[in-house]
């Protein structure tokens, strides 16, 4: 049993989340990976050592950890960060000034911030386009777009881009392809499959799952952008430790089960809103009419435990009153984790958008986004009932 190399077998994928990477402690045999709380390893002679020198550049806990989240996400390799931003910027420098960046024009706000905030300042452009449909996104691709960018289902609006369709469009033209698959989560859509070179994940929502750790990491098949990216990891350092990776690891074992029940109880509750009378929209690719729902069941598995709406007394203050009544949907950033959260992009995450810019997204003044947690949906529907009353 020690000697069977994992890797060797065809494993599906809960199998994989609890036993890809992940082998018996080489001197205990103890089943879990053990956190390597070191910063160096001794050598027995200069340069001789067992693959490990300093934890910077490796650890055996992160090593672990980077092999399960890529053989989740069907790739060759994975490098973790200490957090989704951390990923994304080491993507980022892989660029050049002079250098153009096509990127979908909903984006989680800190992606957004660092583009135009930091990589912008250093001679980056960046066209931000509503890619929901792709007919005429060629007009957009010219010689100096070296990177395209996306989320899909995107935050808070549940838009779904067509990663397939796009993915041809900048093999094209030679563009590398990132897709951001934090609400997806490897469970329900493998972007690598569907044609993208990079998946970066904010592993600090779904992928660990308990609110608990920030971490980022990035998922890959080519061998000389692994090298180059695995150079910017070790040479800027923004590497996670590996308490927080032992975290993950835990977090990892049960994701499909609580995707399962993510899914189950996101497709009650948007139902449940869709059918009150103080709701006006909901945002769920899982509805027959959403614009794309079509593309979201040929790229995803399930529809996921995001949901937006926005109520019928469209303004902020309706939406405020609204939250402070939740008990169990605790008013909170972030997502993906077991427990349900709400928030109010208009005056939380997207404060900082002018009020004008914001609705021409669609994010309207009473918008609520819910992360639906794994609690008991039944519990779940009658905080929002009481509430809404
Ligand atoms: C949270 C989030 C990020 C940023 O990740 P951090 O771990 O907070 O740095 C990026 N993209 C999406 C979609 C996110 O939800």
């Amino acid at each position: 049993m020690q000697s069977v190399n994992k890797k060797s077998i065809k494993m599906k994928f809960g199998t994989k989340a609890i036993h890809a990477g992940i082998k018996p402690d080489p001197a205990t045999g103890a089943i879990m990976t053990p956190i390597y709380q070191t910063s160096t390893y001794a050598q027995t002679s200069p340069g001789k050592h067992k693959g490990y020198e300093y934890s910077r550049t490796h650890n055996p806990t992160r090593t672990a950890l980077q092999e399960n989240i890529a053989a989740l996400e069907n790739g060759k390799h994975g490098l973790c960060f200490a957090s989704g931003m951390a990923a994304t910027d080491a993507v980022m420098k892989l660029l050049k000034p002079g250098d153009e960046v096509l990127c979908c024009n909903d984006l989680y706000g800190g992606t957004y911030r660092i583009f135009t905030e930091i990589y912008q300042e250093l001679g980056i452009r960046f066209n931000f386009v509503d890619m929901r449909d792709l007919t005429r996104i060629s007009k957009h691709f010219n010689k100096n777009v070296k990177l395209v960018w996306v989320e899909s289902p995107t935050n808070p609006m549940l838009n779904i881009i067509d990663i397939k369709g796009l993915a041809g469009v900048a093999k094209d033209w030679n563009a590398l392809f990132v897709v951001d698959n934090t609400f997806a989560t490897p469970y329900l859509q493998n972007p690598l499959n569907l044609g993208a070179d990079v998946v970066m994940h904010s592993v600090t929502k779904y992928l660990s799952g308990h609110s608990d750790v920030v971490m980022g990491a990035l998922v890959l098949n080519k061998d000389s952008l692994q090298e180059k990216l695995a150079f910017i990891q070790n040479s800027t350092g923004a590497i996670p430790g590996p308490m927080d990776c032992f975290l993950v690891l835990r977090g990892l074992k049960t994701l499909h089960v609580r995707m399962q029940r993510h899914c189950e109880n996101g497709r009650r509750i948007a139902f449940f809103l869709k059918s009150h009378p103080k709701v006006e929209n909901v945002y769920w690719p899982g509805f027959d009419e959403h614009p794309n729902h079509d593309i979201a069941k040929k790229q995803m598995k399930d529809f996921g435990g995001m949901v937006s709406f926005e109520l019928v007394e469209d303004s902020i203050d309706e939406a405020i009153r609204l939250l402070e009544k939740f008990k169990l949907f605790a008013l909170a950033e972030s997502l993906g984790g077991v427990e349900s959260l709400s928030g109010h992009p208009a005056s939380m995450t997207h404060a900082s958008v002018p009020r004008e810019e914001r609705l021409k997204s669609g994010l309207k003044d009473s918008l609520i986004r819910l992360s639906v947690g794994i609690e008991d949906v039944e519990d779940l529907i009658e905080d929002l009932e009481r509430s809404l009353a």
